[in-house]
């Protein structure tokens, strides 16, 4: 049982099947402002596996996909030379402790979400732009 095991940062990452941090990547995006800022981030929160969400540092992209370098043990198939990002990650306290959407101030999984995000936000959304 999992509960009866001591998870330290030695051990912590056998346990988090499939490895979160190795599930997505996240890309900055310019504050959105306008509409057709917004315009724009509706176009890509359409799409499969994409979300929006901003924190205290700003707006990013979440693309969701593993990467293909992850093995099936869990382990990382070019760990002597994954990159950077992957290097700087510490396990100390990461989404296995604690879910990233806990740092998220809005997030917006789909298109319905940030419309009615955008219809709150511009009081003439419907207007031509
Ligand atoms: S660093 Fe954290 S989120 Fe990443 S595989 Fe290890 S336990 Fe999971
Ligand atoms: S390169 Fe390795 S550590 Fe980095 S995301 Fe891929 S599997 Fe994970």
């Amino acid at each position: 049982m999992l509960s009866d095991v001591k998870i330290t940062t030695e051990n912590k990452c056998s346990f988090c099947k499939p490895a979160i941090c190795c599930s997505y990547i996240t890309q900055e995006i310019e504050t959105p402002r306008s509409k057709i800022d917004f315009e724009n981030l509706l176009w890509q929160v359409s799409h499969d596996h994409i979300s929006i969400y901003q924190e205290e540092d700003g707006w990013y992209l979440l693309i969701s996909g593993q990467c293909q370098h992850l093995l099936k043990d869990g382990g990382c198939g070019i760990y002597e030379t994954r990159p950077n990002a992957c290097r700087d990650y510490s396990n100390e306290f990461c989404e296995f402790d604690e879910p990233a959407e806990e740092s998220f101030n809005l997030l917006f999984e789909n298109y319905d979400s940030l419309l009615t995000y955008c219809q709150n936000r511009f009081k003439s959304w419907s207007s031509p732009i």
